[in-house]
């Protein structure tokens, strides 16, 4: 089951998409000097597909994509919710996923997202802007992953 503390409209975390960004709770990574530490305790209102299509009804015909902040005690419910996305939504509405794990969960289904986020927060590295990032974003097409780090580089 996942949890959620909030929401915002973002317009950098995926590329020239408006999304939708919904901060689930109760992270179970460990990054030293985390920025974030109220996403590690497992609090706030529970998502799950009704929470998560009320979410996006409020701002329907205002966003282009829908982003899953965190989720990696549970990828198998992040998953489900990017399905309901798919199934409800069809193409018209795009799936993204910020894990900060290195790996892809296994029985990752890359149909499902189009975009996923990898890799946990390393202050000396900086984020995805930087140039010595160690995270990766990848733009999903026909179900293959396409790193498109570079993307986030300030020019
Ligand atoms: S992934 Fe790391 S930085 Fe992000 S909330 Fe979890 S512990 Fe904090």
């Amino acid at each position: 089951m996942l949890r959620y503390a909030g929401t915002d409209i973002v317009f950098q975390e995926f590329p020239d998409e408006v999304t939708l960004a919904i901060n689930i709770t109760g992270c179970p990574n460990n990054c030293p000097g985390c920025h974030s530490p109220y996403l590690r305790e497992d609090a706030g209102p529970e998502l799950d597909d009704v929470a998560l299509l009320s979410l996006i009804a409020d701002y329907r015909g205002e966003i282009t994509c829908v982003g899953l902040m965190g989720g990696d005690g549970d990828p198998q419910s992040v998953m489900h919710l990017c399905d309901t996305i798919r199934l409800t939504y069809g193409d018209t509405l795009r799936t993204g996923w910020y894990s900060g794990r290195e790996r892809l969960p296994q029985g990752f289904r890359p149909e499902l997202f189009d975009y996923v986020k990898l890799g946990p927060f390393v202050e000396a590295a900086g984020p995805l802007s930087s140039p010595h990032t160690n995270q990766r974003m990848y733009r999903i097409h026909d179900g293959k992953l396409h790193d498109i780090t570079h993307r986030f580089r300030k020019r």
